[in-house]
């Protein structure tokens, strides 16, 4: 393609979006194709000789479009939304343009700046504190764009570490690093999203996952109790995540109560997830919530969420650029630079090395709506939601069960008084599995205090009160439908049935997936009994429900001190190990592993009894070296 014909083909394909964006409503939201209908479509191997673009255009429309599933669409509910709006669009055609690659500064130099200004912008602009902004006086802040908030959380998570280990190095200079990593523990709530958790298990520490309260907050008291009582038994805080805006129900951990608990620990590393809530702050109204964030040494937001911007674009903001840089340098000659000590080379503030012109896309956003323009796209967001909160409180069938406070609404059925939890957890899925096997609307469920829900997010860009009215009609109509059609128990019943025979298919299904729950990709969680009492004094022991527990589990439960709590930790690795065979191994697998840190702590001392936990070596108040 000369750019002649590119001039003509880049302007079919604007008018073939914008023919995409203004047809939306007529397709179904979601596919109706069975896994490897793409390949039944395509030919097996690629053209050895060029084809008409007519004819690879032709066959977007008659073989890849029917396995869409439309973020954009009018009818979708699911997830977050999806930010899309053209001035991004046309941010990254430029970008993809311009071809550069950022690494250094100087493999680019209006990219790094570009993108540290914007960051400051945005920064200044959904209020954070001077110390994340990199022009403050004084100021060891500043921003980057990172790939998605998974990124985000995990190099936050590599910083901590690194700093971490250095600490410890200090205090004890003849330990072997791989110890001290065994010591680290870091903190989430259950509501924190599973990239947490994924970050853990890169970063190869631990991760104990607490309790939050009734309204999916996590409390600086559970997470003090918990830091103390892993102290306490020899392990080394490093690290606590904490979340605005929760992926199941949008719930926001007390940053507060959680700041002042995390300082009295030395150099713990506070990270604030706000993925989707982020965007939210740049409403005065809504910046209450950033309440506490001066204890914070980083924060992610992606305005490729509620602020309207196509992704990738999720920014990343840290009170101490060294520690974050320090974790990520590696500096080879062919990539160093004449300015390497006075300007920013962004290869250090994230994984991978080679990095796009993302900037240009909050650029054109900022300017083309302005901070007014994306606050009244956000004001209708939530006012939407709360439109959708009162028509499902007005029909007694139904319960909200999260406070609605941006743009998702959890409800679900309440079932019949004399239906128990399982039935109306049963007849909740019914409902969503219908309703998105429809086409007609599409919406993900949640875990929120055990029961199985559904999420309803406002997610299209033009979102109206009529979308919402026929969002809430459809869902009614089906609800209905399943409430009072001929045959509820047997449907019920067979619906039973059916997945039992396809738990397996059904865990991997994109319509059935829940959002952010740690029970659905870690099925020991479910096993894990409730927290027991134990006597006072009584030290914290690792009990692994049963023998076969653990090697089948991701996670062993903490027996806490006092009943209130109930929380578990995630050991690197554990997946891995699911397939060991039991009767091979005398003890199981994560089982001995905590073994093996126990007597790693104390080798002059035996073991004492059969509990690990229970066992003085495993209160010893600091690493030794063996
Ligand atoms: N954190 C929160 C609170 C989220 O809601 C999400 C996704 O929805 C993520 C992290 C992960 O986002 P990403 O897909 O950008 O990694």
């Amino acid at each position: 393609m000369d750019v002649d014909e590119f001039r003509v083909r880049g302007k079919e394909m604007v008018d073939y979006i914008c023919m995409y964006m203004n047809t939306l409503r007529k397709r179904r939201v979601t596919p109706s194709v069975e896994p490897g209908y793409l390949r039944a479509a395509l030919p097996s191997e690629a053209p050895m000789h060029p084809e008409p673009w007519d004819d690879v255009m032709g066959d977007i429309e008659s073989k890849i479009m029917p396995g869409v599933t439309h973020w954009q669409h009018p009818h979708f509910h699911a997830y977050f939304p999806a930010g899309n709006a053209y001035p991004s669009i046309l941010g990254d055609m430029l970008s993809a343009g311009i071809g550069c690659i950022g690494f250094s500064w100087a493999a680019s130099p209006a990219c790094t700046e570009l993108e540290v200004i914007m960051l400051d912008w945005m920064g200044k602009a959904i209020g954070l504190p001077p110390a994340f902004l990199p022009f403050e006086e004084g100021s060891k802040g500043g921003g980057v764009i990172e790939g998605s908030a998974s990124e985000c959380v995990l190099v936050s998570m590599l910083a901590a570490r690194a700093a971490g280990i250095k600490r410890l190095k200090h205090q004890f200079p003849t330990v072997d690093e791989g110890l001290l990593l065994s010591k680290l523990i870091a903190y989430c709530s259950k509501e924190a999203h599973s990239c947490v958790e994924k970050a853990a298990m890169i970063s190869f520490v631990k991760l104990r996952i607490l309790q939050p309260d009734e309204h999916g907050c996590l409390r600086g008291e559970t997470l003090k109790e918990a830091m103390e009582e892993d102290e306490e038994a020899g392990l080394v805080p490093f690290f606590v995540a904490t979340t605005l805006g929760t992926t199941s129900c949008c719930s926001f951990d007390n940053l507060p109560e959680i700041g002042p608990v995390v300082r009295k620990f030395p150099s713990v590393w506070l990270h604030v997830d706000a993925a989707y809530a982020g965007s939210s702050f740049l409403c005065p109204e809504h910046k209450y919530h950033l309440a506490g964030i001066e204890y914070a040494d980083s924060f992610n937001t992606n305005p490729n969420k509620l602020m309207l911007t196509a992704f990738d674009c999720s920014l990343l903001w840290v009170t101490n650029k060294y520690l974050l840089t320090s974790a990520l340098v590696v500096d080879p000659l062919y990539l160093q630079h004449c300015y390497d000590h006075t300007a920013i080379d962004y290869r250090h503030w994230g994984i991978p090395l080679s990095r796009r012109f993302r900037s240009l896309k909050l650029w054109f956003m900022l300017r083309s709506y302005g901070i007014s323009g994306l606050q009244k796209y956000v004001r209708r967001h939530c006012e939407l939601a709360k439109y959708f909160e009162q028509l499902v409180r007005k029909d007694s069938r139904f319960e909200v069960v999260n406070q609605v406070k941006l743009g998702l609404v959890c409800f679900r059925l309440l079932g019949s008084p004399d239906e128990n939890h399982e039935t109306v957890d049963e007849l909740n899925k019914k409902l969503l599995s219908t309703m998105n096997a429809s086409g007609k609307i599409h919406m993900v469920p949640a875990s929120v205090r055990d029961q199985y829900v559904i999420r309803f997010c406002v997610v299209y860009q033009h979102a109206t009160r009529e979308d919402i009215e026929y969002a809430w009609d459809t869902i009614t109509d089906f609800a209905t439908e399943l409430l009072e059609g001929p045959d509820k128990e047997r449907d019920l019943n067979e619906e039973r049935a059916r997945r039992h025979r396809a738990a397996l298919a059904h865990k991997r299904s994109f319509f059935v997936r829940m959002v952010s729950d740690p029970k659905i990709y870690n099925p020991a969680i479910n096993k894990t009994p409730p927290p027991m009492p134990t006597s006072p004094g009584t030290p914290p022991s690792v009990a692994p429900a049963s023998p076969d527990t653990p090697s089948e589990a991701g996670s062993i439960q903490l027996v806490p001190s006092t009943p209130k709590q109930s929380s578990w930790i995630s050991w690197p690795l554990a997946f891995f190990f699911q397939s060991v065979d039991h009767d091979a191994n005398d003890l199981p697998l994560r089982f001995r592993h905590l073994d093996t840190m126990v007597r790693l702590k104390s080798p002059n001392h035996g073991r004492r009894g059969s509990s690990p936990g229970a066992s003085p070596e495993r209160r010893a108040p600091s690493p030794s070296a063996n």
